[in-house]
């Protein structure tokens, strides 16, 4: 005999009850058959929500309308499809059922309370309605048909609403009553009988427990749990779109991962499958051509270590401790008594070592229940201080990695717990199960999606995402939209899911939680109603349960950089060309810093010299070798080293600069070049990091004009009268050459001090060729002496700038997938 069983979320209404009664006949075709239904989807839920009302004096005439409303559209629509169908007869039925539970609520009402035997017989009723139903559905089809009572049969014990059946003595009634062997057998799930032979609950869920029982005590051959996703994944498919189907599991991993949350099993299914060598199958109602999840004796072919990765929410910690504890024998067997007395179960354990304290999960419908004993157990020591009051942390969620394969194999946890860490998450307590077969670690509820997708990155190689907000779509920011909208398909191969969550001016915001399509970005942000605001991407990273959110910040806007530290703080890694906050105060310096270590986030800045060149990564990785920088030359600005070089070649300043300005190598005002404050910003950047405590203020910067030249009026004026300045220049470059020196505009770092200045080169210097727009830094260092490390290459540009963006965003993915 095969037990199929169909859940709630397979019989919610005519379509699927007509696709069980499809593969209940096809299967009797091949092997005998029992059916363990659930109630419809809802129908369960709603008598709990009706007992509940009732119980507290509230009106729950709605509830049971609602619940009559299911059932009356499902006959509604199984008559539609077969015509022969006694409708009377289950309108009658179901009349009857639910007039009945109209006279208990009238009891409930009186009584202001709900007697667990009545309770356990009114939400019992979605069941026995499914089996009414589908034994008329598969009579009219024409198929013998016998009904089994699980009040007569399923021995139990264990009161009436989480009872557990006792197979032994549920065998023995079965063999007592032989089934035949002609007939297909209907069993309402989540039901078992009393001792008197009342109706009692196998607990919220509990059909496929039914179903495991009813194959144990027949001998099933198979044990079959039809439901409405493909089997059994490797985590919630609800949680991680990518999860993948398991083809197998051992009975210890089902168990394990049941009992930490997978909802696709009830975990008090396993146990008596388990004891029969029964094979369970997980198979989905809406595919039956599906391989679905076998779960048996033997490992199987899935050879991975960590099988799966559960999550279970809803839980809270008790934690008891005080001095008493200390030495005190027995007092962990008290506290675990008086829980279980009070018929609370626990799912997870840790003490400290030092035996101070000792905490525990419950689910948190337990919560009131567990405090209550316990108070009454530890009165005395309450009393004299021996323990400190309960401590209790509520919405809390067990994280589980689970695979028999971990028994074996080291850095489990390691790679599991930095998994955490590099989502940011805390972690409130961890557990090993004695097995090896689990590890869980206890972290806001809050936090699941998260945890569970960080840890499903990391183990399982499937894509990582990193999440941008690009602010500031001038040059920069739109070529590095329009770079990411060309790599997106490359980097999604290589396993990088990079998407665009929000895309941002100064007025508006276009967002797309699964990433902006990127083909038409700028129509998108034209009609976007969002601003930009750290409260409204911290919302949305929130939402979503983005775990690797970067802020790209490609304006040049003060505003903005002064809340990196915020950004970094509510976990975003901030990536910028934007040099603003790196040459703001040398506190604020260093709090992005300190707040980047704290949160494991990045701050990454590498276009702020340099643009495209690999500047800062080189510069860092040579101080933390222990290297130290001795002095420094660079030409830093690209139209400064356009319009210089050209002095070279004879061509006067201002001409220069009107080619310059005309190409769209200088600032739209060249002023913003020629007065050497993004030069100095540059080298102060420069110079923090070789470790020098300096503000901007300290950089001494002699702006890239004749000393005293008039710098008022609008561009176009100052523009006008710039070629006042071309004698002075040609006295300079004249006297420069006859030294066989050119003219360069320089930043220079000599004896912890930062000067920007008009300087003369000599040919044996680094600079002497550096024209033409071309950048060129030479540090002259503790290990790169006489001759300095020269990194020199195009250093403007937003192609190239965007490009070195681009580099950083992806440097914030956040670990090697180690597969
Ligand atoms: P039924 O109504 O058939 O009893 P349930 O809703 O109780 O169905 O269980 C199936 C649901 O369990 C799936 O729809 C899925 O969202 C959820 N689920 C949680 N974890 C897992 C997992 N690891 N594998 C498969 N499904 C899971
Ligand atoms: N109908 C019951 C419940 O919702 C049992 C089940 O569906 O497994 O809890
Ligand atoms: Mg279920």
């Amino acid at each position: 005999m095969r037990v199929l069983k169909f859940g709630g979320s397979s019989l919610a209404d005519a379509e699927r009850f007509l696709r069980v009664a499809d593969i209940a006949v096809n299967t009797h075709g091949q092997s005998q058959v029992a059916l363990v239904l659930s109630a419809p989807a809802k129908v369960t839920n709603h008598l709990v929500a009706l007992v509940e009302q009732t119980s507290r004096g509230m009106d729950a005439s709605p509830t049971l309308f609602e619940i009559n409303g299911i059932f009356s559209r499902l006959l509604a629509g199984l008559k539609a499809a077969y015509p022969a169908l006694d409708e009377k007869a289950l309108q009658t039925r179901l009349t009857k059922e639910l007039d009945q539970v109209e006279r208990l609520m009238q009891g409930i009402r009186l009584l202001g309370q709900c007697p667990d035997n009545v309770q356990a017989h009114i939400l019992s009723r979605g069941e026995n309605l499914s089996i009414a139903f589908m034994h008329e559905l598969l009579r009219v089809r024409g198929l013998e048909l016998d009904v089994i009572v699980p009040e007569q049969l399923l021995v139990t014990d264990g009161g009436h609403l989480e009872a557990h059946v006792d197979i032994e003595a549920s065998r023995v009634r079965f063999a007592a009553k032989g089934l035949r062997s002609d007939c297909l057998y209907l069993m309402p799930g989540f039901t078992g009988g009393s001792d008197k032979g009342e109706t009692v609950l196998l607990g919220r869920n509990g059909s496929d427990y039914s179903a495991a029982v009813l194959a144990a005590c027949v001998d099933a051959e198979c044990c079959e749990i039809w439901t409405d996703v493909e089997g059994c994944y490797n985590c919630d498919p609800r949680l991680v779109p990518d999860a993948y189907l398991l083809k197998t599991l051992s009975y210890k991993e089902a168990m394990e991962l049941s009992y930490f949350g997978a909802k696709v099993l009830h975990p008090k299914t396993i146990a008596p499958v388990a004891q029969f060598h029964i094979p369970c199958l997980i198979k989905n109602s809406f595919n039956p051509q599906g391989p679905g999840t076998l779960i048996g004796a033997e490992q199987g072919d899935d050879d991975l270590k960590v099988k799966a990765i559960s999550d279970l929410s809803g839980m809270c910690m008790v934690n008891v401790s005080g001095p008493g504890m200390k030495g005190m024998v027995g007092m962990a067997g008290r506290i675990f008594s008086a829980v279980s007395r009070a018929g609370v179960s626990i799912v997870l354990i840790t003490q400290s070592s030092s035996e101070y304290s000792v905490s525990f999960c419950i689910h948190s419908y337990d919560l009131d229940k567990t405090r209550k004993v316990l108070e009454r157990e530890f009165e005395l020591e309450f009393k004299n201080q021996l323990l400190e009051p309960l401590e209790i942390v509520r919405d809390l969620a067990i994280i589980s990695l689970i695979g028999d394969g971990m028994r074996t194999s080291k850095g489990m946890a390691a790679r599991f717990f930095t998994s955490l860490a590099q989502a940011s998450i805390n972690i409130v307590a961890i557990a090993q199960g004695s097995s090896e077969r689990s590890i869980s670690a206890v972290v806001r509820d809050r936090k699941v999606a998260e945890a569970i997708k960080a840890c499903h990155q990391n183990f399982f190689g499937s894509q990582q995402f990193i999440d941008l907000f690009v602010v500031g779509i001038g040059g920069v920011g739109a070529a590095l939209v329009d770079q990411i909208a060309r790599q997106q398909p490359v980097l999604a191969e290589q396993g990088t899911g990079l998407r665009v969550v929000g895309i941002a001016n100064s007025r508006q915001m276009a967002v797309n939680k699964d990433g902006l399509a990127l083909a038409n970005w700028r129509e998108q942000l034209v009609e976007a109603r969002d601003s930009f605001s750290l409260e409204a991407v911290k919302k949305l990273v929130e939402e979503s349960h983005l775990i690797n959110p970067v802020i790209v910040d490609c304006t040049s806007s003060e505003a903005i950089a002064v809340q990196y530290a915020d950004f970094l703080a509510a976990g975003f890694h901030v990536v910028t060309p934007n040099k603003k906050a790196n040459t703001g105060s040398l506190d604020y310096y260093k709090a992005l810093r300190r707040t980047a270590r704290q949160t494991r986030r990045k701050f990454l800045y590498e276009t702020n010299v340099g643009a495209g060149l690999p500047v800062i990564e080189n510069l860092q990785n040579l101080i933390k070798a222990g290297d130290k920088l001795r002095a420094f030359d660079g030409v830093l600005s690209g139209s400064l080293s356009f319009i210089f070089g050209k002095l070279d070649e004879g061509m006067s300043f201002s001409e220069a600069t009107k080619i310059a300005r005309g190409n769209g190598f200088t600032e739209p005002d060249p002023r913003d070049d020629l007065n050497g404050m993004d030069v100095a910003r540059k080298l102060l950047i420069l110079a923090r990091e070789a470790g020098m405590a300096l503000e901007l203020s300290d950089v001494d910067v002699e702006q890239a004009l004749p000393p005293g030249f008039d710098v008022s009026g609008d561009v176009e004026s100052f523009m006008a009268r710039l070629p006042d300045a071309d004698a002075w220049f040609r006295d300079q470059f004249e006297s420069a050459q006859q030294q066989g020196k050119v003219l360069r505009y320089v930043g220079s770092i000599e004896e912890g001090q930062c000067k920007v200045a008009i300087k003369a080169v000599g040919a044996d210097e680094p600079l002497f060729k550096v024209k033409d727009g071309e950048n060129a830094l030479a540090f002259f260092s503790t290990y790169y002496q006489p001759i300095p490390l020269v990194l020199r290459g195009y250093g403007a540009g937003t192609e190239v700038t965007a490009a070195g963006v681009f580099a950083d965003v992806l440097r914030t993915q956040n670990w090697k997938q180690e597969l």
